[in-house]
């Protein structure tokens, strides 16, 4: 049995028999992986962090030998990122980074490439008076992170570059040709400018990508191709992106605002 201790972003937590929960994290040093805080509802004051999903807390833990579980000894409580907290726009954008994040990254595999860009993304949006942008920023740069990058360089099919119209296939993971646009029916249409944005997130820093501007039209292509990628590749759609799509369709009628 061999103790150790890290950093720990929550992805999410569920209660555990009476006393218990179990809380998904992604660690520094170790990955994700799901830990058991033994009777943390009975004596919340054994751990010095209230394990909300979202924070970011330093922790003890160890493996029984006959085990497959992680036992949490210690949870201190590094950022709450309460900035998110206050704001009914901010924590579903948080909980859709945090959802993605545990849905991309395999089991305990470390990276600490994306912990940072996610603990930095976290931070800007406790910030930011756009949301939205923090959301794209994070899908485009999270993706090419973890190799799931859409190929926009040249024809994914035959290596061809481009020099007129393009098509975008989620099943071939990128452009295509005009040449080898048949190779996949459901490939769709796509405007130079959303390509050139992903492209331009990709390359650039944090304080760049929050200057550029994108017409209303980019913006709206590059959210639904973004959205179509990534249910493709996860092979489902996220809970928190669901989440969003209601609020961006409701509109209040006169009767509901008064
Ligand atoms: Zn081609």
């Amino acid at each position: 049995m061999s103790i150790h201790k890290t950093e720990a972003l929550v992805l999410n937590k569920w209660d555990f028999r009476e006393t218990s929960i179990i809380a998904k994290f992604y660690t520094r040093d170790f990955g994700k992986f799901s830990g058991l805080f033994k009777g943390i509802r009975k004596e919340p004051q054994k751990f010095a962090s209230s394990v909300d999903i979202f924070s970011f807390n330093e922790i003890v833990f160890y493996k029984k030998n006959n085990s497959q579980l992680y036992l949490v000894s210690q949870c201190d409580l590094r950022d709450n990122f309460t900035g998110i907290r206050g704001s009914m726009d901010k924590i579903p954008i948080a909980s859709f980074i945090v959802e993605l994040l545990g849905a991309i990254v395999p089991f305990e595999e470390p990276n600490q490439e994306i912990l940072d860009l996610t603990l930095q993304c976290l931070k800007q949006l406790e910030t930011s008076p756009n949301a939205d942008k923090i959301k794209t920023i994070y899908t485009v740069k999270v993706l090419a992170l973890s190799g799931f990058k859409p190929h926009l360089d040249s024809c994914v099919s035959c290596g061809a570059k481009f020099d007129g119209s393009v098509k975008f296939s989620f099943q071939l993971g990128g452009l295509l040709c005009m040449k080898c646009a048949l190779k996949d029916p459901k490939a769709r249409s796509i405007y130079r400018g959303t390509i050139a944005s992903i492209l331009y997130i990709e390359r650039n820093d944090f304080s760049n990508i929050l200057n550029l501007g994108m017409n209303p039209q980019i913006k709206k292509e590059l959210g639904l191709v973004l959205n179509s990628f990534l249910q493709y590749h996860l092979e489902k759609e996220l809970k928190s992106q669901k989440v969003l799509d209601n609020i961006a369709n409701f509109t209040p009628t006169l009767e509901q605002v008064y």
